[in-house]
């Protein structure tokens, strides 16, 4: 069954290039509500136990290697079908295949570098909101 909370990241990249207005603006315009969020720094370990579904992948060296270079913005989101709604909104993880008005499309310099994450089902979105929150950090 669909629960109403995902879990994002606006990443490194989104992050220096001053786009956290933009995306958050796009986010709340979308009409979800932010339960939890903060400005954060991954480490090496965090990258790799976040990512660790993808640790025999080529790309998983240079992955940990740009979550981990500078701060993200980390937040869990309530809305009605919210993992499904925000992946439409995001876009396809590749900016050039992504749709018009996406953030990946608005935003992304490539696959690699794709300004923003969201999770892939409402199992993965509770255990990521849990990996970078405690409870007394949800509203
Ligand atoms: N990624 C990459 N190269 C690829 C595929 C993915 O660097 O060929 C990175 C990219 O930052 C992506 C993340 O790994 O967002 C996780 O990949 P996934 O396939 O889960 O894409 P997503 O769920 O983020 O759309
Ligand atoms: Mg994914």
């Amino acid at each position: 069954m669909a629960t109403n909370r995902t879990f994002t990241m606006l990443k490194p990249d989104a992050v220096e290039k001053g786009h956290i207005g933009a995306i958050l603006e796009k986010i709340n315009a979308s009409g979800f509500r932010i339960v939890a969020m903060k400005l954060t720094q991954m480490t090496k370990a965090d990258a790799q136990e976040f990512y660790a579904i993808h640790s025999e992948r080529p790309f998983f060296g240079e992955l940990v290697e740009y979550m981990t270079r500078g701060p993200i913005v980390a937040a869990i989101l309530e809305k009605d079908n919210a993992v499904e709604d925000f992946r439409a909104l995001i876009g396809a993880t590749n900016p050039a295949e992504a749709a018009e008005g996406t953030i990946r499309k608005l935003y992304a310099a490539s696959i690699g570098e794709n300004a923003v994450h969201g999770s892939d089902s409402d199992e993965n979105a509770a255990i990521e909101g849990a990996f970078h929150f405690s409870g007394r950090e949800m509203f």
